[in-house]
């Protein structure tokens, strides 16, 4: 079968490299041109126990997991995550790139905004398109404006970094209803970013905090840059012969904003599909889409939380219970403090609602 991916993000290449495995003919359409950079450079990853980390190989990984909210500051130490480098000349989208260019062809500078264009040269068409995918609202299969908008204000800054330690702020000066965090990409530079979900996120102000945070640990900013996510809802997710992966279909998970390991999984589920002539939307429904369920209760958190209730939330992290089993490193413990987590948030939700 020949097969077109438009996109060559995590998404596409995923989706690529599987469908090749399967032994079908693959070709990718994208965009930008061969040397520049698909993404804003940055850090990204996550904690275990969050399991929202997608098998892949770390280029760091997280020991120290600092969270702070207005008054507490809370220290997890041991196997906690780990991070990928994405973006930019050497993030793991262009080193995937470079891994398939030998069996996969990549047709760079080419910009396709209807499955249409592609009409006639291949049997089925991938769309890979990222956030606000074209593709899919062309193909009538998304709504035309966001349920939901997520914006990431980031800088590149220089200091003195322990690449195995990331903070995280919890509090309303630095984001809206989402969170901010510096992660190191070595031991003289990192990315520090103020991630908010909302669709009026006053951006200007946010910069500015995030500047002030910089100066007064002595960060030297090297460069700065405006990300986005947006999330739609979808009447399917396949039409015909043209399937929808990554953050085109709205994969990323909304209370965090989490895509990687999502892109990833919705571009297997879709070769499988494709190869074994699967129905591509129940596959999704049986094994993706009921891991957004538990996100629901963190974002109901996240949209009404004052500082008081950040306070309140890293407060649990002092539970030695739920510490043990963060830092035991073990999956199914670091799922149960998840559970644990999750519950305490729910209750801080409804006494926010109570007030
Ligand atoms: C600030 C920020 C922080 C994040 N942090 C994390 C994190 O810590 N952990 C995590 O798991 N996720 C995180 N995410 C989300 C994650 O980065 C994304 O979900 C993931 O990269 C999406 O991959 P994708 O392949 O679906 O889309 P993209 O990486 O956006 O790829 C889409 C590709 O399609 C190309 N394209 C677009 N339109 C066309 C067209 N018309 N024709 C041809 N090509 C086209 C683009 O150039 C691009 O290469 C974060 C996102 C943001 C914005």
């Amino acid at each position: 079968m020949r097969i077109a991916i438009i996109g060559s993000g995590m998404a596409g290449v995923s989706c690529a490299r599987a469908l090749h495995s399967f032994g079908h003919e693959v070709e990718i359409f994208e965009m930008m041109s061969k040397d520049s950079p698909t993404r804003p450079r940055q850090m990204e990853g996550s904690a275990h126990f969050l399991d929202n980390v997608p098998k892949l190989y770390p280029d760091q990984n997280l020991k120290t997991l600092e969270i702070r909210s207005p008054s507490h500051t809370i220290l997890l130490k041991g196997n906690i995550g780990f991070f990928y480098e994405v973006g930019g000349e050497t993030g793991i989208e262009a080193r995937e790139r470079r891994l398939i260019e030998e069996s996969i062809s990549i047709n760079y500078s080419r910009r396709v905004e209807k499955k249409e264009q592609l009409e006639g040269q291949f049997d089925i068409v991938v769309a890979a398109d990222g956030y606000s995918s074209r593709i899919a609202l062309e193909a009538g299969l998304r709504s035309k404006t966001p349920t939901q908008v997520g914006i990431g204000v980031g800088f590149t800054v220089e200091g003195d970094f322990n690449p195995e330690w990331t903070t995280i702020w919890l509090n309303n000066q630095l984001s809206l209803h989402g969170y901010a965090y510096i992660i190191p990409f070595s031991t003289t530079e990192a990315s520090l970013v103020s991630f908010s979900i909302g669709k009026n996120v006053p951006v200007k102000t946010y910069r500015k905090s995030l500047r002030q945070l910089a100066v007064s640990r002595g960060w030297k900013i090297l460069d700065e840059w405006v990300d986005f996510e947006s999330w739609y809802d979808f009447s399917s997710y396949q039409k015909d012969n043209l399937f929808v992966v990554g953050n085109a279909g709205s994969f990323t998970d909304p209370a965090l904003g989490f895509g990687l390991k999502w892109g990833v999984k919705s571009a297997k589920l879709c070769a499988e599909a494709i190869h074994k002539n699967l129905d591509y939307n129940l596959l999704l429904e049986d094994e993706l889409l009921p891991e957004f369920g538990s996100c629901q209760v963190l974002r109901k958190f996240f949209e009404s939380a004052s500082d008081q209730d950040y306070d309140r939330f890293v407060g649990s992290f002092r539970n030695p219970l739920v510490r043990n089993l963060v830092q035991s490193g073990r999956p199914i413990l670091q799922k149960l403090a998840l559970t644990l987590l999750l519950r305490r948030v729910t209750q801080l939700s409804k006494r926010t609602l109570l007030r």
